[in-house]
């Protein structure tokens, strides 16, 4: 499902048009969806934003986006773009928020109990996201270029946010060029965009890409140098999409896991990465996080098109149960892979099995990134299914990527990029054995069967993810047995 949100690029009251500065919101580390990235203030169109009443806006809908967008802003920084409201005091807007977060008044009666409006001529649209299919929570987001009214200073109130500050844009572009924050691709793009002045070709410069007008983004640098292509896959739900990397330095990139066995989305990823070739790049190879099909789907019609010189290398478990796909390459346990050019990127391969026996993970350690593969989900949760998978091994894999120092963003194989790589791993850790200590009790009180033991401890599960928390309780009551908790397994 898609739903329609509104987004504010709030710039700063008299900034210098030739260095504009915006405020950039950092997105709280609890959230469900897109923890602690970075973006602009903004969120989803509520029910009563479709009566509120906009000046000089003949369309229904932009009226209605509008007025979603100055009650988020309103709602998380405190900031009321709004005309008759001049004279409000900051005590006075104050207690207005609060009557609106209290539900005491909704955003159209508060607007019109104290004779404020919004106007459409204080904000220009400058373009339409449609979140990737990577994720359950999507979004068709229109985004505002709106002037902070003089007097007020947005203040990020606690909740769905974590921080914000005032910022150059071109600053702040410049710390994700370096790898310091973690951003998606329209606040990317404004930041971008905003960097080169507020010239008068500014709004055109927002729309010039398809993107930014409702086609859907495919191609996402959550980080530089690290392109996130999700291509449809049959994998496993609730996930449709298994995301390829592209990681590219001046003159060559590594592609990871061109799963889909779909010929139209073999040939929207063949296409930008001939983009990327047009640039002045080579394929240095095909890299294979593992072995599963929603991973390995598009690697030989990939390896067609680009031509005989270029190889595939994967794990030796995983090369060993591919019968299809040569592997050329047999990647170890702390091998390097060198992109060589601008900026030099070094991975580092790490035998992490447990999800599947060959598996890799791959770590960036100069930019804090770890390519997790299948280990660990930006969405969906991870299948551990005997003999492939091991929950021995798949605990002490989460231990070792636990223990990576200065980790600051997680690549899954699934879903969105995880901005909070330690709470995900904690989570993650400490999901397991919490089962496990329920199975460990669900044995102890004479209950032997898998499919009675999810019936007694996975509880908070639907019944149509029986069959894989089956499998996971074999690898469970594996792990208990060879530690000795449980009998032997028969
Ligand atoms: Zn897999």
């Amino acid at each position: 499902m898609i739903s329609d949100a509104s987004a504010i690029i709030l710039l700063r009251s008299d900034t210098d048009p030739n260095s504009p500065e915006v405020f950039l919101v950092k997105r709280s580390d609890t959230l469900a969806f897109l923890a602690g990235i970075h973006a602009f203030p903004g969120g989803q169109i509520d029910e009563s934003d479709r009566d509120v009443e906009v000046r000089n806006c003949d369309d229904r809908q932009l009226a209605t986006m509008i007025s979603g967008a100055a009650r988020e802003l309103f709602e998380e920084l405190g900031v009321l773009l709004v005309h008759g409201g001049e004279l409000l005091t900051k005590g006075q807007r104050a207690s207005l928020l609060d009557d609106l977060e209290a539900g005491r008044m909704s955003w159209p009666t508060l607007l019109q109990h104290y004779e404020l409006h919004l106007d459409a001529n204080d904000f220009t649209f400058v373009g339409r996201w449609v979140t990737p299919p990577f994720s359950l929570r999507r979004f068709d987001t229109w985004f505002f270029l709106a002037t902070c009214p003089p007097r007020q200073e947005p203040k990020v109130i606690p909740g769905e946010l974590a921080s914000g500050e005032w910022i150059e844009a071109s600053e702040a572009y410049n710390r994700w060029l370096r790898s310091e924050i973690t951003a998606v691709p329209p606040t990317l793009h404004g930041l971008k965009t905003l960097s080169a002045g507020m010239t008068s070709d500014l709004v055109e410069r927002f729309l010039s890409t398809p993107i930014a007008q409702g086609e859907p983004v495919r191609r996402i640098e959550f980080r530089p140098n690290y392109i996130c292509f999700p291509v449809r896959t049959p994998t496993r739900p609730p996930a449709t999409h298994t995301n390829c990397y592209i990681v590219y330095s001046s003159t060559e990139m590594l592609i990871f896991d061109p799963g889909s066995p779909y010929e139209d989305e073999q040939l929207a990823l063949a296409s930008t990465i001939d983009e990327l070739r047009l640039e002045g790049r080579s394929v240095r190879e095909i890299v294979l996080t593992h072995l599963h099909p929603d991973h390995v789907g598009g690697v030989n019609t990939l390896r067609k098109h680009l031509g005989d010189n270029v190889g595939v290398a994967a794990h030796k478990a995983t090369a060993e149960a591919l019968s299809e796909i040569e592997a050329d390459h047999l990647i170890e346990d702390d091998e390097f892979l060198t992109l060589h050019g601008e900026p030099t990127i070094n991975l580092r391969a790490l035998h992490t099995p447990g999800h599947a026996r060959g598996h890799l993970c791959f770590h960036d350690a100069k930019r804090g990134i770890l390519l997790t593969g299948d280990n660990v989900l930006g969405l969906g949760s991870v299948l551990i299914d005997p003999p492939e998978g091991n929950m021995i091994d798949y605990m002490k894999t989460l231990e070792r990527l636990r223990s990576i120092p200065d980790v600051t963003i997680l690549f899954g194989g699934h879903g969105p990029a995880i901005a909070t790589p330690y709470r995900k791993l904690d989570e993650y850790i400490n999901h397991r054995l919490e089962r496990e200590q329920n199975i460990l009790a669900a044995v102890e009180s004479g209950i032997t069967e898998p499919a009675e033991i999810v019936r007694a401890v996975y509880t908070d599960v639907s019944p149509k993810a029986y069959a894989m928390a089956e499998r996971a309780v074999v690898a469970h009551l594996e792990k208990l047995s060879a530690e000795g908790k449980i009998e032997p397994l028969k």
